[in-house]
């Protein structure tokens, strides 16, 4: 059972407007332990409308369109499915009258146009729009020597979507599946400290398309975030299937494995100092308040990150540390500071970042530390990476110091 998702409309293909409603259809289906193997997005011309739902239809077994329904000239969905499945287009009264009610309680008289809106393709039935004037579109569409594909047509209002999704079109889709019902779930486990390939080196023949459970990769500003997905009868079974994989990922990759779903590395730092009772306070130089953000938004209760200072400027960084330190001797004393100052178990410091372009000469570097109750520990790292990363990726290497320090 594999499904596609065509999403239609000029604007789409324009660039203007980004194509949400294909990731949220995706998602359903995919909860639904249906795969979706193809996206398609197809501007609003008829004839490429009439080849895309062709294609759609020989090669997937569920396809969901979403858009040009409306009752405007550009509205050509109906006209390409009417098309591609041979079906002529036919008045719906009931869905006419349903339209012009909605008009009637509006206030407003209907312009001759929505009449298209009650026009199905013959054997279609209609999907109800309770607060729209677009029904939508659901169909059998018979195949040679395999079982009918199921065709469904909605709107592209992302709210109209949604309420005839859960009304009507995943309540049909579960019916039609009947027995074949299957589960998919996913687990992730995220990762830092180290990159995609020497992780997925690390890991014996994980990633190999075929497998079950599948495991991909993907990193997102140097978190690398391992999924594993598993297709089952039972969500239970595919949980339980998950399992060694998750266990086999945890051993070859150590502590480079944070933790799992949403987690971050500031959700897992401030988690390990709450258990223990623990505060922490930071200063920052180069990140301009991006660790004392994610700091906070992780301890909405106030209970484990007390605060922390951006020292921006160099006379800031020196009245805090003194004239004539920098590098290592600066984080170290800020360290130092903050934690007295605030009152706190830990203070994490992350110094200033590497000054101008460093195309073509060697990186600079960005200095951490952390002062606890143990005293001081420092950790310095290359400021080496696409500059939209850069800032991100030395507040994540300085909580990642810090997470290393409580577990050690
Ligand atoms: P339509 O059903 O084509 O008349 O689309 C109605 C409105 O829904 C458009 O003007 C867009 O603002 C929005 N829309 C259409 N398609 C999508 C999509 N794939 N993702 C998000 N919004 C969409
Ligand atoms: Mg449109």
């Amino acid at each position: 059972m594999q499904a596609e998702v065509i999403a239609i409309g000029d604007e789409l293909t324009s660039g203007q407007r980004l194509d949400t409603n294909s990731q949220w259809i995706s998602r359903r289906l995919t909860d639904l332990g249906i795969r979706v193997l193809y996206h398609t997005t197809v501007g609003d011309d008829t004839e490429a409308g009439v080849n895309v739902f062709r294609h759609a239809l020989h090669r997937a077994d569920l396809v969901v369109s979403t858009g040009g329904l409306g009752p405007t000239a550009d509205d050509l969905t109906r006209e390409a499915i009417s098309k591609a499945v041979g079906a002529e287009l036919v008045l719906n009264q009931d869905a006419l009258d349903h339209i012009r009610e909605l008009f009637t309680r509006r206030r407003y008289k209907m312009p001759e146009r929505n009449v298209v809106q009650a026009m199905f393709p013959a054997r279609s039935r209609v999907v109800p729009n309770p607060h729209g004037t677009a029904p939508g579109i659901d169909m059998d569409i018979p195949r040679e020597d395999r079982k009918p594909a199921r065709l469904f047509a909605l709107p592209g209002v992302p709210a109209e979507l949604r309420d005839m999704w859960h009304g009507t079109v995943e309540p049909a889709i579960i019916e039609w599946l009947g027995d074949d019902r299957r589960f998919i779930r996913h687990r992730l486990i995220k990762c830092f400290g180290a990159g995609e390939s020497p992780i997925e080196k690390m890991l014996p023949d994980l990633i190999r398309r075929g497998r079950t459970p599948t495991v991909g990769i993907t990193a997102t500003k140097a978190t690398i975030t391992l999924r594993i997905t598993a297709e089952g009868a039972t969500p239970e079974a595919c949980d339980e299937g998950m399992e060694p994989t998750a266990a086999t990922i945890r051993e070859c990759l150590g502590d480079l494995v944070f933790g799992e779903g949403d987690d971050e590395l500031y959700h897992v730092v401030v988690r390990m100092l709450n258990g223990r009772q623990q505060t922490l306070a930071t200063v920052e130089c180069g990140s301009g308040g991006r660790l004392a953000e994610w700091l906070s938004e992780a301890d909405p209760a106030m209970e484990t990150y007390l605060g922390g200072t951006i020292a921006r400027h160099p006379n800031v960084r020196a009245r805090i540390a003194g004239e004539s330190i920098e590098d290592e001797t600066l984080v170290r004393a800020m360290a130092s500071g903050c934690r007295d100052e605030y009152g706190a178990d830990y203070a994490l410091a992350l110094g200033p970042f590497p000054q101008g372009d460093d195309q073509g000469s060697a990186p600079g570097k960005v200095h951490f530390a952390v002062a606890g109750p143990d005293g001081v520990g420092t950790k310095t790292s290359l400021f080496a990476a696409h500059p939209d990363i850069r800032t991100p990726l030395a507040v994540k290497q300085a909580l990642n110091f810090l997470r290393l320090k409580l577990m050690a």
